[in-house]
């Protein structure tokens, strides 16, 4: 199993940065040591003194797929969830001054607690989800899925073309604005639409 996750999807998170919006989606891998379930708790890791939180929709792969046309896509993934993409964005941003590759900064281990997943057909419309992140009881992240500089049929059809996507891979589809530092002792809830998906503490 794999783990894709886009960068810079949403144009409110990408003037956050002062970046550019891209003319291709950017997307960067974490790894299956990243995954922590059940609402289990994060602990702070020693390397970082700037961890983020970046809530993201999450789209689990369904069946192979190569060179998947747009039209098609759909039809790659059947269950929605939503994760923490943690970063340590004092490493990122050394990472990105030195022209280094991101994964201490993104692919540590633990870096992505994930909700349960519901079926795509319990939903409206995905590509219409509102989903938001609260913490410590104040919501700090809200996006919806129609923001997306890159829908999802786009980011599954131009991944395709580079990595064969396999069953049960995950997609993190990107952060809206608002992402920030976490500390010891705070308290993230994610809710897709008005369903709570994550529910645990930072440690
Ligand atoms: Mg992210």
């Amino acid at each position: 199993m794999k783990i894709i996750c886009l960068a810079k999807n949403y144009v409110a998170h990408v003037k956050e940065f002062d970046s550019v919006v891209p003319a291709e989606p950017v997307f960067f891998m974490k790894h299956e040591n990243c995954i922590v379930r059940n609402n289990k708790p994060f602990y702070y890791p020693e390397f970082s003194e700037n961890i983020h939180y970046e809530v993201e929709v999450v789209l689990k792969i369904s069946k192979v797929g190569k060179n998947i046309e747009k039209k098609f896509a759909h039809r790659y993934f059947d269950e929605i969830g939503l994760g923490i993409d943690f970063t340590a964005r004092d490493l990122q941003n050394m990472a990105k001054d030195k022209g280094n590759p991101w994964e201490i900064a993104k692919s540590f281990d633990y870096s992505a607690p994930l909700s349960d997943f519901i079926p795509v057909s319990a939903v409206n419309d995905v590509n219409k989800l509102d989903f938001r992140l609260d913490v410590n009881g104040s919501t700090v992240q809200e996006g919806n899925t129609e923001l997306m500089i890159f829908p999802l049929d786009v980011q599954i059809s131009y991944i395709s073309r580079f990595i064969t996507l396999k069953t049960g891979d995950l997609l993190f589809t990107g952060t809206p604005a608002g992402v920030g530092p976490v500390k010891i002792g705070d308290r993230l809830e994610a809710y897709l639409e008005e369903k709570k998906m994550l529910d645990f503490n930072v440690k």
